[in-house]
């Protein structure tokens, strides 16, 4: 679905699911790609919502429904799908698709074009598809994808409302790599870190706990071990989790103060959440606690006491304060 994109496109798939919502879908759809290497999961993703009636207003990924599966296999008969014929797009290839794509699409359902490398095409299919977008037919909509937006024509362009995709994200602004940078510098560990295929299901698992108890608050004590424990068995996997817990509550402070996230931007919600709960000085009073607890991890036989304790702590600080 759009939302899985969120992350990466936030601004192309605001605008798309707005135009879905509101009901203002255009008729052509300019994809200006610049190098996005999702773009045709992006496009199909965004198809799927104008197509299938389990996506459309939910915007919920749609199980077994026989048109996303023929959308994904790229066989779906009403979704028309053109590539360079050689090096240029050639008129003949867009005739029959104009011919079969004039006739009125069944009532209701909404028939697709899309043209890959629209930048290849030659003078006169350019010419053609031009006719086609100054007359558009009723439930036919056109995506013309480039990742050179500037080598079509200008009246091409001004036809077509443009989704600008931005380049893949850079991976030194993912989560994985921010808490990698905080809690290991540039030492060996953090490549080590960054290197295993653990990492990110650890952060994963840290960031739930935090959900788990800031919903459960005591009654997580009776979790710790399936929560907890089960993964983080040792000291060093315990130092990392507290690490990684402290960072997480400083962004919730972050967000407290009006500040933007520093490492966790993908829970804005449910940081949101957490911070509306309770007052900065408790904030505080939470990382002070697992500043303590972290402290004693050297000194402890029992893990798994001390993020007992640490829930107990963090609690009676609640209470006291
Ligand atoms: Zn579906």
């Amino acid at each position: 679905m759009l939302d899985d994109f969120y992350l990466e496109q936030p601004l192309a798939v605001s605008i798309l699911k707005n135009s879905i919502k509101k009901n203002k879908l255009v008729h052509a759809y300019l994809f200006e790609t610049n190098g996005y290497s999702k773009k045709e999961d992006f496009i199909f993703s965004f198809i799927k919502s104008l197509l299938c009636p389990n996506n459309f207003f939910a915007f919920a990924n749609c199980e077994n429904c026989v048109l996303c599966q023929q959308l994904d296999d790229r066989c779906y008969p009403e979704v028309k799908i053109i590539n360079p014929d050689g090096m240029w797009i050639k008129k003949e290839q867009l005739d029959d698709l104009q011919q079969e794509f004039s006739k009125k699409a069944i009532v209701g359902s909404k028939k697709v074009y899309i043209i890959n490398n629209a930048e290849k095409m030659n003078a006169s299919a350019a010419n053609s598809i031009l006719k086609f977008l100054e007359e558009p037919v009723v439930n036919v909509i056109a995506i013309l994808v480039t990742d050179n937006m500037y080598q079509l024509l200008d009246t091409i362009i001004s036809r077509c409302q443009i989704i600008s995709l931005k380049k893949n994200f850079i991976k030194s602004d993912s989560e994985l790599e921010l808490v990698a940078d905080y809690i290991f510098g540039d030492s060996e560990k953090r490549l080590e870190f960054l290197n295993s295929d653990d990492s990110v299901d650890m952060i994963n698992n840290i960031k739930n706990f935090i959900c788990y108890y800031e919903k459960n608050k005591l009654s997580a004590l009776l979790y710790t071990q399936k929560f907890w424990f089960n993964y983080f068995n040792d000291k060093d996997k315990n130092q990392f989790a507290y690490d990684v817990m402290i960072l997480y509550y400083r962004d919730v402070l972050n967000f407290k103060v009006g500040h933007e996230l520093a490492i966790f931007k993908n829970d804005y919600d449910k940081i949101l959440n957490i911070a509306d709960s309770m007052s900065e000085y408790e904030i505080c009073s939470k990382i002070s606690k697992i500043l303590e607890v972290k402290e004693k991890i050297k000194n402890n036989l029992n893990l798994n006491l001390l993020m007992d304790s640490l829930i107990i702590n963090m609690e009676r600080g609640e209470v006291n304060d």
